[in-house]
């Protein structure tokens, strides 16, 4: 028999997704894919990089935006694209999980994998790991009953790491929100590098690009 407390809470969750009031916790989630959702990618982020500093390890991101996605949206319809996007956030999720990291959806097609402790060179071997197992995965789409077309999609990914430091020249050393902006921008910006150079691809940030056409 459960304690009285625990009654009352199940009780209070039960009545708030009758009434559709998300818990605190959920309004931080997508409401497609279930990851962080990009507001909520922020402050996580940050988090960890401030965990980082007190370790004095690294933190590695990686940012990832599926290739002309629109076309599968064109071809199999909204609902088909949807389940994909989803399939696609629990592929990443289970792989940042299992790096001890988390995964977001930052918007739309594009997702950040944060994984702390990564340095560019394990980032990338993640990064890599990550393009290639996708790229061969068929992904099942539409609602059953109907027929489920199977899809392959690529993604091009931006790879970044820092060395978090506390202390330090306090005019130089960002603060861990200025630190988080500035990951995600090397990663974005090593992502758009690789769409340039013909995307299904993974870019460091700062280096040349490393992965298959
Ligand atoms: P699209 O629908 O033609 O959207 C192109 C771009 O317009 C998006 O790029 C995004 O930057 C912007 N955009 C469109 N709708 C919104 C919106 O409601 N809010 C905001 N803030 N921006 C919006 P993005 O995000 O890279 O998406 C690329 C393509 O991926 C989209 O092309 C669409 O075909 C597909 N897509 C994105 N999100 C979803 C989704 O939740 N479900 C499905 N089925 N497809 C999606």
């Amino acid at each position: 028999m459960p304690a009285p407390d625990e009654l009352a809470a199940r009780a209070a969750a039960a009545l708030r997704e009758v009434a559709g009031v998300r818990s605190a916790e959920d309004a931080h989630r997508d409401g497609l894919t279930g990851l962080l959702d990009g507001e909520a990618l922020h402050g996580t982020l940050a988090e960890a990089i401030r965990n980082a500093e007190r370790d004095g390890g690294h933190i590695g991101l990686l940012f990832i935006d599926l290739d002309r996605f629109k076309r599968v949206n064109d071809r199999h319809g909204h609902v088909t694209g949807s389940r994909i996007l989803s399939h696609v956030a629990g592929f990443l999720d289970d792989a940042a999980r299992q790096a001890e990291g988390f995964a977001a959806r930052y918007g739309g097609d594009e997702f950040v994998v944060v994984l702390p402790g990564a340095d560019l060179d394990d980032s990338l071997r993640h990064a890599e790991r990550l393009r290639a197992n996708l790229a061969a995965t068929i992904l099942a789409g539409g609602e059953p009953p109907r027929r489920r077309p199977l899809i392959r999609v690529t993604c091009s990914i931006g790879a970044a790491s820092m060395r978090a430091e506390a202390g330090g020249d306090r005019d130089e050393t960002p603060s861990p929100a200025g630190a988080a902006t500035r990951l995600l921008q090397l990663a974005d910006n090593a992502m758009y590098q690789g769409k340039h150079a013909g995307r299904n691809r993974v870019v460091a940030a700062g280096a040349e690009a490393t992965g298959v056409a």
